[in-house]
């Protein structure tokens, strides 16, 4: 038997789960074409709830949970991929339903898998991670509906969290002006470092409000959901777009259509997990292109894997500051 180190959730009669860093059968890896010595991992929104069973993110018992990973290819027989090459994956049901990158070896079908990009090592692919893939999918949704620098100011939700964080650093590097809602006000030095030219209190977002409000945005990258959600589209201006892509403050849109109808407001609505090899592409050139080390480092708190689970209550509570990168080896 050959075997490998992972974080192994289980699930046990009572209903409660458990986490335990164990040694895995490599015949217990689920099918695919490649297999990856990983090298780094990181800690998603995701993996928060996956880690303390907070919602019904894993549906397959037991799970390597950890949604996504970067390594080296050991063993391919994938087209187009061979040992040695350096390789990112994000998302595809990994660490939900496909055993996932909090261990040491990971396998998956090949076409799951990004070449890294060379703008990246990988522990910097890590610091993007899911995170900051969608954050990217979110700006160029932005650009695709015709926001463009210049119309005025794009608000960014859930602000210091790791999607917000790199949205805002790619739409500041882009030429927009951009707008930070964080409930940290301490933290307004770390967003204007990343580019934010306006720092607005969340919690001027996060109450009920009226179906119209002042247009003050050319459009928002939302991370929140629920009253924010519809507060920033009630204060979109004529002809803007929302997107939106998560559900901190919860996964209700109390709105109406008013935005819809009387402003030409546009959501759009952005997943990560299924999205096709395209649109993953553009993501990571967009990052390539645009998110500089120097940025990158900032919002980058490097830990070994062993602290997954002290760190997961903390983002799921929305303590945590930018991303999360875990050292594997
Ligand atoms: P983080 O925990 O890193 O950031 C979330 C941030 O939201 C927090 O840092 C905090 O920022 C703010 N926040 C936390 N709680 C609340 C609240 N109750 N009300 C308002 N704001 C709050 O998470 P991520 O950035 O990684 O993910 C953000 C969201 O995006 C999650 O819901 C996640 O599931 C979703 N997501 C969706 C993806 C998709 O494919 N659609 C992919 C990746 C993430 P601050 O203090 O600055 O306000």
């Amino acid at each position: 038997m050959t075997t490998f180190d992972a974080f192994l959730l289980t699930k046990h009669d009572d209903g409660t789960q458990h986490l335990d860093w164990t040694e895995v059968d490599e015949a217990d890896l689920m099918d695919g074409d490649v297999t990856v010595e990983v090298s780094h991992t990181t800690l998603n929104y995701k993996d928060g709830l996956a880690l303390t069973g907070a919602s019904p993110v894993v549906r397959r018992w037991p799970m390597i949970p950890g949604i996504d990973f970067a390594g080296t290819v050991r063993d391919s027989s994938h087209e187009g991929l061979a040992a040695g090459d350096a390789v990112v994956l994000n998302g595809w049901g990994v660490g939900e339903t496909h055993l996932g990158g909090y261990a040491r070896l990971a396998r998956v079908p090949g076409g799951w898998l990004v070449p890294l990009p060379a703008a990246f090592t990988p522990a910097q692919a890590m610091a993007i991670g899911t995170a900051g893939y969608t954050a990217a999918l979110c700006v160029l949704a932005l650009e695709r509906h015709g926001v463009s620098p210049g119309d005025g100011p794009v608000l960014v939700t859930g602000a210091t969290g790791g999607v917000g964080s790199v949205a805002v650093a790619l739409l500041a590097a882009a030429g927009h002006e951009v707008a930070a809602s964080t409930g940290k006000a301490d933290e307004a030095g770390y967003l204007e470092a990343l580019g934010a030219v306006e720092v607005v209190d969340r919690s001027t977002l996060s109450e009920p409000g009226r179906p119209l409000g002042k247009e003050r945005w050319a459009g928002a990258v939302d991370t929140v959901g629920s009253h924010t959600l519809a507060n920033a589209l009630a204060g979109t201006r004529y002809g803007g777009t929302v997107a939106a892509c998560g559900l901190v403050q919860g996964m209700d849109l109390p709105a109406s259509v008013a935005p819809f109808i009387l402003r030409g407001v546009t959501l759009a609505g952005v997943d990560s997990v299924m999205a096709p090899m395209p649109a993953r592409q553009e993501a990571w050139d967009r990052l390539a292109r645009d998110l500089a080390p120097a940025a990158l480092d900032a919002i980058t708190d490097t830990r070994p894997l062993a602290d997954a689970p002290a760190l997961a209550p903390d983002i799921r509570a929305g303590r945590l500051r930018g991303r999360v990168v875990f050292t594997v080896a």
